[in-house]
């Protein structure tokens, strides 16, 4: 199976730091034993478009100075509205010529105060229809959280992940056989995120446990902003062998 980081932000993005040059993403996959890597800088933004596009040529120019891995010009869609639009539609994947589609909740949409399990029911909600939306590929960090957020809209921020009902995370798995959509197994926003307390990081585990028991479809994805985030890879790949999932459940390039 060829390891694959199908998220990460480039230093063109504002998320991304200045050392994520696309050679030193290559020498640092290297090292670590990554084969393939997706550059999914965000669009938020029709003002986004410029950039994807320069970086777009960047990794083509890239390409043909034969780099010792794959790098693959993908992008990162979040929802514009509470109804889980994106701006991407078929027209504008031909126009930048993208070769991976990846999109992530970014918002809770509740209302100032809402319960915990107000967010769970919204959250999985905005998961779902990244997962019916067909020009998505891979759903990305699940259940990552903006800490800043919960502080604005006065929310509980969670220490575990016990107000999220098992049934959510079953209706997930289902989706993602049915859209033949991968979930992320996500490091940075994941399983190593800084924001999470150690409990929240532990019950990932289980949770994609579950999600493998009811048939899901897996990326892995660092979600870097800077070159050493991409080391974390190991992280997920490690959790993998433990729950032994099995390689057809993973995403691969086509080539
Ligand atoms: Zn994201
Ligand atoms: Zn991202």
């Amino acid at each position: 199976m060829r390891i694959c980081d199908t998220h990460v932000h480039s230093f063109r993005s504002f998320v991304g730091a200045d050392d994520m040059t696309l050679k030193n993403m290559e020498s640092r996959a290297k090292r670590i034993g990554v084969d393939t890597i997706a550059i999914t800088d965000h669009l938020m933004s029709e003002r986004d478009v410029d950039e994807l596009l320069t970086t777009r040529d960047d990794i083509l120019s890239f390409r043909s100075g034969k780099p010792g891995v794959n790098v693959l010009f993908g992008v990162e869609v979040c929802e514009v509205n509470h109804e889980g639009m994106t701006l991407l539609d078929e027209e504008l994947i031909r126009h930048l010529n993208l070769e991976l589609v990846i999109g992530g909740v970014h918002e809770t949409h509740v209302q100032q105060g809402a319960s915990l399990e107000e967010v769970a029911v919204m959250q999985h909600r905005h998961h779902m229809m990244m997962m019916e939306n067909p020009l998505i590929s891979i759903l990305v960090h699940p259940w990552w959280l903006d800490r800043e957020e919960f502080t604005r809209l006065s929310l509980t921020w969670p220490e575990n992940m016990s107000f999220i009902p098992e049934e959510l995370t079953v209706e997930l798995a289902h989706a993602s056989r049915r859209t033949h959509t991968f979930i992320e197994i996500s490091t940075m926003s994941g399983l190593c995120n800084r924001d999470a307390s150690a409990q929240f990081r532990n019950d990932l585990q289980r949770y994609y446990q579950l999600l493998m028991n009811e048939g899901a479809y897996f990326a892995v994805g660092t979600d870097s902003h800077q070159i050493s985030e991409m080391e974390s890879i190991a992280s997920a790949l490690e959790m993998v062998k433990k729950l032994q999932i099995p390689e057809d459940r993973f995403w691969q390039p086509s080539f």
